[in-house]
Parts: structure tokens; sequence; C-alpha cells
């Protein structure tokens, strides 16, 4: 059937009752439609860029839960400080106690592993040798 196409108003032989365009107008539309689709996603990857650009530069408002979030993490940071500076200082004095026999004890424990009163065993040597190597 012919019809006046509603967007060029040129007759065109429609092949169904429902067609209301030529077929370049058709085609035409259709490439509108698309080129509306790319230019809509244009838009939202410049917002995109836009909002990752405020980040870069700082000018990214945080929002009060953000705020309060990082509020309670610098505090659990003070505090895990706090308990590590805590935890150093007791394994420093742990070591100390662990490393330091007092003086004049030491050199007892040296006389009574002398090799020479265990008959020379691997045993004493080993044990003179360790108190050597750590005296206090
Ligand atoms: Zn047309």
């Amino acid at each position: 059937m012919i019809k006046v196409c509603q967007s060029c108003k040129n007759e065109f032989d429609a092949d169904a009752d429902w067609k209301k365009l030529c077929f370049d107008c058709w085609i035409e539309s259709k490439e509108k439609g698309k080129v509306a689709e790319l230019e809509r996603e244009i838009f939202r990857l410049n917002a995109a860029i836009h909002q990752w650009q405020e980040v870069a530069r700082g000018n990214f408002t945080l929002n009060a839960d953000d705020t309060d979030r990082i509020q309670r993490l610098e505090r659990r940071i003070d505090q895990l400080n706090t308990e590590n500076n805590s935890l150093r200082m007791k394994l420093m004095v742990h070591k100390e106690q662990a490393t330091s026999i007092p003086r004049d004890m030491w050199r007892r424990l040296i006389q009574l592993v002398h090799p020479d009163k265990h008959g020379n065993s691997e045993s004493a040597n080993e044990v003179t040798k360790w108190l050597l190597n750590n005296r206090s």
C-alpha cells in the first residue's frame, strides 16, 4: 500500500499497515536513538570523571557516617599504638631478665659445670661454652 511518510512527507510503499516512516526515515530515526543513547552515556562518564577529579583534588566532602567511622578507626589506632608500646616494654624487660644472670651466680655456674669436673664430657663443654657466650 502507498502511504505518506510522517517525517519527509514522501510517498512510500508500506508492506505493513503500522509503518509510518519510509525506509530512509526509519533508518535515520534508529540512528538518532543510538546517538541519543551515546550522548547519555558520555554525560554519565563525564559526571563520573568530574566526581573522581574532585576526590583527587581533595574537595570530596565526607558524609557524617564516614567522619564517624574515621574517628572510630583513629581511636582504635591510638589504642593499638598504646598496647604495642606497652608490649614492647614488657618484652624488653622480659629479655633483660631472661639473659641477665647475676655476676657472682654466673661465676659459680662456670665453676660447677667446668669440664674438668665432669670428665671433660660433651655436655659440660657445651654448657660452659654457652655460659661464656652469654656472659652477663
Ligand atoms: Zn521519509
